[in-house]
């Protein structure tokens, strides 16, 4: 990135092994960012800044390096958020050599629903109306959802001093989902979120209810956007399940002319296959799960281990689905050495074993 990086900051963590802590920085954050990783340092690139991170004494000395305020508090939050997700139970301390200058979270936006409708029999679209949607246009496409409890007036999450977001608690507790923008209506100052009906008997399904019910006037919030770029690539694979459905939409619908993409889909039937707007060329095959023979397992996988047989290394794989065929996926690419940068690989949503 070559925007000036003016605004500074340096932490110290204490983590039970901070070698190791830094391997999971570093495979974690390569998804998103470049990492660049030398015995006992590693320094990550990414659009929000860098962030130089080395091995001194058994502590992580970090320096953060970003080109404006609100980068920076982002930073400093993605930051602490992943040192104390790897930590898991592990004692880890954290502290910064300034507190944060902003109070509220940069990257949270109030939205407001406008409309909710089906797009198909189990696909509700929920249109949201915010003050500003720039930050959505081009870019990263996920947020996290924050649904306040019903009949009470949201309390939104604030920051913690080591950076982390201070969630509220008890009867102000959010519900917090990741979905994906579904596309950005500039004039209306709009927001779409495609959010799939996925029955499950015998547990709860906040997200998907709230579709459901979602009445105009109700309050949200997003957190982001973030973690999952539009695709550059001038020949792209796209695959994926209903929850990955909008945001194959969206990455068809603003590729540049020119682009060529081959899209496999699966969905439960034909009346969930949705037309998809494109000004490059589009390939779709629609995968129907209700026509596999009873106990069928990995369809989707295998189908794009196919495809990704058949494509060169230039082009970008982009799949997302259930934890266990992405993992499928990502093993066939790092054994086929696909470049990591021409590569999307996330799952979206975990089978409930029981
Ligand atoms: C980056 C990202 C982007 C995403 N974008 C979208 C999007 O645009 N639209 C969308 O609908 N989803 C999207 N998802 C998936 C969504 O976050 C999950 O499906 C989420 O679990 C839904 O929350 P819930 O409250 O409805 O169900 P949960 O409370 O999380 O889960 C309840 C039960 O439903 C099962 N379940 C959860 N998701 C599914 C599913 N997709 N199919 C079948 N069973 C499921 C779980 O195994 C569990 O048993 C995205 C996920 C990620 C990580």
């Amino acid at each position: 990135m070559n925007a000036v990086q003016e605004f500074k900051l340096s932490g110290t963590a204490i983590p039970k092994d901070a070698v190791h802590m830094l391997g999971e920085i570093c495979e974690h954050f390569v998804e998103h960012a470049e990492v660049q990783r030398t015995q006992d340092a590693a320094l990550l690139k990414s659009k929000i800044g860098t962030a130089s991170i080395r091995v001194q004494d058994r502590r992580l000395l970090i320096e953060l390096a970003c080109p404006s305020e609100e980068a920076l508090q982002m930073s400093r939050t993605s930051i602490a958020e992943h040192l104390f997700y790897f930590a898991g139970d592990d004692p880890l301390e954290l502290s910064w050599s300034e507190t944060a200058a902003l109070a509220v979270l940069p990257n949270i936006h109030e939205a407001t629903v406008v409309s909710a409708e089906n797009v198909t029999p189990h696909m509700r679209r929920v249109k949201f109306a915010s003050a500003d949607v720039t930050p959505f246009i081009g870019g990263d496409m996920h947020v996290r959802l924050l649904i306040p409890p019903k009949g009470r007036a949201p309390v939104w999450p604030g920051l913690r001093e080591d950076g982390r977001i201070a969630w509220p608690e008890g009867e102000d507790e959010l519900v917090v989902r990741v979905y994906t923008i579904r596309a950005v209506d500039i004039e209306s100052r709009e927001l779409w979120i495609d959010f799939l009906q996925h029955p499950a008997p015998g547990v709860e399904t906040p997200g998907a209810d709230f579709a459901r019910d979602a009445q105009p006037g109700e309050r949200v919030a997003l957190l982001g956007p973030g973690g999952g770029n539009l695709p550059s690539a001038r020949s792209i694979l796209l695959a994926g399940d209903e929850s990955a459905l909008p945001a194959i939409a969206r990455i068809a619908a603003e590729v540049p002319p020119g682009t060529r993409m081959q899209a496999i889909i699966e969905v439960e039937d034909a009346a969930e296959e949705q037309p998809l707007a494109s000004a490059g060329s589009l390939d779709i095959r629609w995968l129907h799960r209700r026509s596999y023979p009873s106990g069928a397992k990995g369809v989707l996988a295998e189908e794009t281990k196919k495809a990704i047989a058949a494509i060169d290394d230039e082009t970008f794989v982009w799949f997302a689905c259930e934890k266990e065929d992405v993992r499928t996926i990502r093993a066939l690419l790092k054994s086929r050495r696909h470049d990591r940068k021409n590569m999307y690989v996330a799952w979206y949503w975990e089978r409930d074993p029981a």
